[in-house]
């Protein structure tokens, strides 16, 4: 395939110490070479892959020093995007950086668009889709959990079990043909439909299997979704702010992915949580009261995780019925706060209420009792498999809906065999399943699929 050169910014906007910008294409070392001046007379062009070059970048129009530089020559095709690859390293700072990737382009280099050397690691066949929709992951990765995740399918385990059910589709319906083109053989058929039944449910049963665990993957993606709920005065604001400053959000740390900055989250033990934020907490502090039962009911419910404060020195009141109303049948967790102050509370009548939530008592203002609300928030999600951490996680809705419409197919194609749809009918159902997951590799993607995705990167990735 035939690519312009393209260049960007790949390091980080702000003040790092160095940063780095990125060129990828035909003319990459070209361009370079027209600005770099080596120790001597040493030529970018003539160096050898994967070295690295310390020199000055020369400004041709006024043939005076822009930049001190590093600069790393990559030729293809052992490069990301299999490109040749130039990175020049320069002092960090908006305005050094800058110049230099205004140099590039004065040279010839076209600015990259978002995602754009992914989607050339992609068009190259460098990595497949699911690869390269695990980068956009991978920049995003808040947790280290979500970043164990996005790596896991980087690496390719997801695209390895997608190809593996492929190529069981591919053998049914391999049996299928023969089937088709042999009908008079008695044995044949028997043997096919007892084949074809076991490998499809076999398929079906994989696919299931990973939609399971599709929704533990949103959350560790994405965070819980979590409110903080009670009465004015039992300590909501002091939780949050607990909360934030214990598990300070986790930024990940790759070189060269771009930092989000993000608002109230924060990793409890490994489970990111999506705190409202501060004016959304402040929103729903009276909420019960303000709005009345029915419709706080109806915010809450879009909520992941009810966190339910009460207060240890005074007694329940109709008020916080109604909240425990209201959270009904979510996951929640009852904190009893303030137990540094005389206990007016009645904890038999807040454990009826409790029913099977987790419990726990603290004191904010003493700093005691977080560790177990910490514990209670992280086994609540990590009772199941999780832990175990074997499992490969689907974590990206295209992905999910993907899976979920092979599922359909595969299914379809079982029932067809069960009450003796003609094969060929069959035959349809298996093809649409094998191109569904086909889709997730990108291997039938339509063109404006994979821009699509690929506008979704940062610049520079
Ligand atoms: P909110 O209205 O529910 O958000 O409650 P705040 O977090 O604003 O707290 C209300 C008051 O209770 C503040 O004066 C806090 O300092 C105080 N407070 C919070 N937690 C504790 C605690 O554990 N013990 C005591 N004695 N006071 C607390
Ligand atoms: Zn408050």
């Amino acid at each position: 395939m035939e690519f312009d050169t393209i260049a960007a910014i790949s390091t980080p906007m702000g003040e790092g110490a160095i940063a780095i910008v990125r060129l990828s294409g035909d003319q990459a070392v070209e361009i370079a070479d027209s600005l770099f001046k080596g120790v001597g007379s040493k030529r970018l062009r003539e160096a050898a892959t994967h070295t690295i070059h310390y020199g000055h970048l020369i400004d041709p129009k006024t043939g005076q020093v822009a930049e001190e530089v590093m600069v790393s020559v990559m030729k293809g095709p052992k490069t990301f995007t299999k490109e040749d690859v130039i990175e020049i390293n320069c002092h960090g700072g908006l305005v050094s950086v800058n110049r230099v990737l205004q140099l590039v382009l004065n040279q010839g280099a076209r600015l990259a668009e978002p995602g754009e050397f992914t989607k050339r690691a992609f068009l190259n066949g460098r990595i497949d889709l699911s690869q390269a929709e695990a980068v956009i992951d991978l920049i995003r990765a808040k947790t280290d959990r979500a970043m164990n995740m996005a790596l896991g399918q980087m690496e390719g385990r997801l695209s390895r079990l997608i190809q593996k059910l492929r190529q069981e589709i591919l053998e049914i319906l391999a049996h299928v043909e023969v089937n088709i083109d042999y009908p008079e053989y008695e044995d044949v058929e028997e043997m096919t439909h007892q084949m074809l039944l076991e490998k499809a449910k076999y398929v079906k049963g994989e696919l299931e299997q990973l939609l399971r665990t599709s929704q533990q993957g949103k959350i560790l993606r994405e965070g819980l979704s979590t409110v903080i709920v009670g009465r004015p005065n039992v300590g909501k604001s002091s939780l949050l702010n607990s909360l934030v400053h214990e598990n300070k959000a986790i930024v990940t740390d790759i070189p060269g992915t771009t930092r989000d900055v993000i608002e109230e989250y924060v990793n409890v033990r490994g489970v990111p949580l999506r705190l409202l934020d501060t004016a959304g907490i402040r929103e729903t502090e009276d909420i019960v009261e303000r709005i009345g039962v029915e419709r706080s009911r109806k915010v809450l419910k879009e909520a992941d995780l009810i966190l339910l404060v009460l207060n240890y020195s005074e007694e329940l009141s109709e008020e916080d019925r109604n909240i425990f109303r209201a959270v009904e049948g979510m996951d929640v967790i009852v904190i009893v706060n303030k137990t540094d102050l005389p206990q007016n509370i009645n904890l038999e009548e807040v454990r009826e209420l409790a029913n099977d939530y987790s419990l726990v008592t603290i004191s904010l203002l003493e700093d005691k009792g977080v560790d177990q609300l910490e514990e209670a928030i992280s086994s609540l999600f990590f009772s199941g498999a999780i832990e175990s951490g074997d499992l490969t996680y689907v974590s990206n809705s295209r992905h999910i809906a993907l899976l979920s419409q092979a599922a359909h197919a595969i299914d379809e194609a079982i029932s067809g065999v069960e009450i003796g749809t003609p094969i060929d009918i069959v035959q349809i159902d298996l093809t649409r399943s094998w191109e569904l997951l086909g889709e997730i590799i990108g291997e039938s993607v339509h063109e404006s699929l994979i821009d699509q995705l690929f506008s979704q990167f940062c610049l520079g990735k």
